[in-house]
């Protein structure tokens, strides 16, 4: 089969892989002139099988409407974005229900856990480097209290195959050497073995690469996808800035502007974009940085070892538009609020190395991305992974492309 994939973010590029391998005769198309150039980029770089429960969760509505007006909280609703998603949020509304949260952790964690299994069949496959560490995170705990909190929001998921360790401070320090000198910032943390560290942006490339050369995938990049082309309620292609392409089917993957694309042909998708921003300078400031990513619960910012470089994030804005420009406000407000634990920080993401990075979440209410056919024969999904779209993007390719193989068989 012809397939078309719409979108060379992580999710794309994956879906593509594992179509190619099928046997597919497959065409990637992104508007930007590499792979893994929008939200793939600048993100948390963390595969956090221990981090897949939604953002839709009991008490978020509340928190959310307090922090309205104040631009450096963890989680900010723009007041102009509400005209235009009240359908949207009245969704979100709906999800923040216990029972629905739960299930949307459980089918979270179920797509995480097989990703784990696709990234390692990747790497077995293509040996990719992409400043990989495995078995590196822990979450850190400023009160016994969050940390006893924490770990029963967790525990339902142990039993589903989530490994979670209970770290005193004194073991969290053994773990972590660059807690040492912070120690009495902490009263505990949990580690989470099945979590990975990587650059999703350098992975993302190397895997198309990887497919172009070896597996015959067609790379279209600096091409702009106009519309889904359809005849007769069926997929044909995809019209763009230079000239149709030609396909069976279409695999929409194009994360936060996937909605956009889809809505033409009366598909609506629920995704909105829910902006997040980074901040990543040379290691070589901080030697003693720690080698582990650490995400603080509390003041609520992720520090990520990355090969020969540091990143901190830990920003959720709900946005009106589609508008990538770093906000220093928000940017500084990470760098503060990791300093709170890391006292060099704040001089170090001063440096005129340091790069400020803004991305697009591709966000459900629900907080499940969506992966499968639509009412249009031959157009796919694999969009909306939210927070978890590194974590899930090569267990949700190889789900995509057993189900478009299963549907063959079917038809
Ligand atoms: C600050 C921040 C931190 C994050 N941290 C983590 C983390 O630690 N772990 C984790 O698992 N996830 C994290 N995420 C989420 C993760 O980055 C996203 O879920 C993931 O990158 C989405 O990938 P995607 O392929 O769906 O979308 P994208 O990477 O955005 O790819 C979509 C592609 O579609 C292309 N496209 C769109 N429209 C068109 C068009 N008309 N024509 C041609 N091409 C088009 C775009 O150019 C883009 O390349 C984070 C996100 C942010 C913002």
């Amino acid at each position: 089969m012809r397939i078309a994939v719409l979108g060379a973010g992580v999710v794309g590029v994956a879906s593509a892989y594992f179509l190619a391998r099928a046997g597919h005769i497959v065409t990637l198309v992104d508007r930007n002139p590499g792979a893994g150039e929008a939200t793939s980029t600048g993100n948390g770089a963390i595969i956090h099988v221990s981090s897949v429960q939604p953002w839709s969760a009991p008490g978020m509505p509340r928190k959310i409407l307090g922090w309205i007006g104040k631009d450096d909280a963890p989680f900010l609703l723009r007041l102009s974005a509400v005209p235009k998603m009240w359908r949207w949020g009245l969704d979100y509304l709906r999800h923040c229900a216990p029972e629905r949260h739960a299930e949307g952790a459980r089918h979270n964690l179920a797509l995480a856990l097989e990703s784990i299994d696709a990234i390692a069949e990747i790497r077995a496959e293509t040996a990719l480097a992409y400043d990989q560490a495995m078995h590196a995170v822990l979450k850190t705990y400023a009160t016994t209290d969050a940390l006893d909190a924490s770990e029963a929001a967790h525990q339902p998921l142990t039993q589903l195959g989530l490994r979670m360790r209970r770290l005193d401070r004194a073991a969290a320090v053994a773990m972590e050497p660059a807690l040492g000198p912070v120690a009495e910032k902490i009263a505990g943390a949990l580690h989470f073995e099945q979590d990975e560290i990587g650059d999703c942006k350098k992975f993302s490339a190397a895997l198309a690469a990887h497919a172009a050369q070896h597996m015959g995938l067609s790379l279209r990049l600096g091409v702009a996808v106009q519309g889904i082309t359809t005849a007769g309620g069926q997929v044909t292609g995809l019209a763009t800035d230079q000239g149709p392409i030609a396909a069976d089917a279409v695999v929409l993957a194009a994360g936060p502007w996937s909605a956009t694309l889809a809505r033409p042909l009366g598909v609506r998708l629920p995704i909105w974009p829910v902006k997040g921003v980074s901040l990543t300078f040379p290691r070589e400031l901080w030697p003693d940085a720690p080698r582990m990513a650490l995400l603080d619960d509390g003041r609520k910012f992720a520090l990520t070892p990355l090969g020969d470089r540091l990143r901190i994030v830990g920003s959720a804005e709900i946005v009106s538009d589609f508008d990538t420009t770093p906000d220093p406000v928000r940017i500084n407000a990470i760098v503060q609020r990791s300093g709170e634990l890391f006292p060099q920080l704040p001089a170090l993401a001063k440096d005129p190395r340091a790069e400020p990075w803004a991305g697009l979440r591709p966000v459900t209410p629900s907080g499940r991305p969506l992966i499968g056919p639509t009412k249009i024969r031959g157009l796919w999904l694999n969009t909306g992974h939210g927070h978890t779209g590194w974590t899930q993007a090569a267990g949700s390719g190889r789900r995509l492309a057993r189900m478009l193989a299963s549907n063959a068989e079917a038809a």
